[in-house]
């Protein structure tokens, strides 16, 4: 049988069939994903196939094969510095909402995020939630950003979670997709996904969750299929997409603008910092590639933005 993992505890896995039927899983032998170093060799998202044992009149399944993954998000354990945990595989489309105010979200945490996104190959949509909230001068300041970001190929809708306000447009590009919610504690995630499912409270889950923890496990990651042909994964307590190690060379290579004008650099190995003929500064001189990008770009590789590591996205 082949199926989804939606919810994992560290020894079971909860995996829905192609028919809808959830089974209790596990894990036979050691499993490797090849080049992956994890603790959990398997993960929320995860498409499985797997057979079924019945012991002691309990149907259980024993998961024998992973699919390849298209993407997978992952978050480096704390204690023990080298592994990784993985949180998420196969998502679709993560939501980055941004506020400009309450709480600020600073275009270093945007970039910061979308460079993350990009490296582990996550399609990301900006979401500039609270626009009842703004004065004509905030929404000329989410005008600009989203000029800025629809530019270089993100997508961006203006939204409010409480008035209801472009929601449907949000839900239509949920259809079909497995999606996440991502940004800054306060800017309306909760209250968001409370609009496109009020029955899915995931705030409720997220203590009942918490209850269930023992000593030395974590919260998971759970999927949750919604009312409308649509997915999300939940990932509580987990502060958010982690920091990629990323060569200086490479991290160019994850703003989209930058990497088209690569091939024009005199350098192919360039920085875009002190290169002569670089063609992303000759981009920037002639305010085709927004400053604030730039900005961001050079803390990244000087790796001044600790403050605005992703994984501290959800504090
Ligand atoms: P989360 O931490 O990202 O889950 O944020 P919450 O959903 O808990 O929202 C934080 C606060 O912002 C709550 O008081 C919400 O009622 C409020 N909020 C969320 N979205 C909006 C919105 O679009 N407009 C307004 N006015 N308030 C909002
Ligand atoms: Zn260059």
């Amino acid at each position: 049988m082949t199926g989804t993992v939606y919810k994992s505890t560290g020894s079971w896995y909860s995996v829905k069939n192609e028919l809808g039927a959830f089974y209790k899983c596990r894990i036979k032998g050691k499993f490797r994903m090849k080049g992956i170093k994890s603790t959990n060799p398997i993960a929320v998202g995860d498409r499985v196939d797997f057979e079924l044992e019945t012991n002691n009149d309990e149907t259980t399944g024993v998961i024998n094969f992973i699919h390849d993954r298209t993407n997978y998000i992952v978050r480096k354990s704390v204690n023990l510095s080298k592994q990784t945990h993985i949180i998420a595989a196969n998502i679709d489309q993560v939501f980055l909402l941004v506020t400009i105010d309450n709480p600020p979200t600073f275009t270093s945490f945007i970039d910061r995020f979308l460079v993350t996104a990009e490296a582990y190959s996550v399609k990301t949509i900006l979401l500039f939630n609270k626009i009842d909230t703004y004065p004509e001068e905030t929404l000329d300041e989410v005008r600009y950003l989203a000029h800025v970001y629809r530019e270089i190929g993100y997508e961006c809708i203006g939204i409010s979670a409480a008035t209801g306000k472009n929601i449907d447009k949000v839900k239509a590009k949920m259809i079909g997709k497995v999606s996440m919610f991502a940004g800054h504690s306060g800017v309306g995630k909760s209250t968001l996904v409370n609009a496109i499912e009020p029955d899915l409270d995931l705030k409720t889950k997220e203590i009942s969750n918490q209850h269930m923890q023992g000593q030395h496990t974590t919260t998971f990651a759970e999927m949750f299929d919604l009312n409308f042909d649509a997915k999300i994964i939940d990932t509580p307590g987990i502060k958010g997409f982690g920091v990629v190690d990323m060569d200086k060379e490479e991290v160019g290579d994850y703003f989209p603008e930058f990497f088209k004008l690569k091939q024009d650099c005199k350098f192919n190995n360039c920085i875009h910092v002190d290169e002569p003929k670089c063609a992303v500064k000759d981009a920037l001189d002639r305010d085709e590639i927004a400053y604030s990008r730039y900005r961001s770009y050079i803390q990244i590789l000087e790796g001044e933005d600790e403050h605005y590591r992703t994984d501290n996205w959800d504090n």
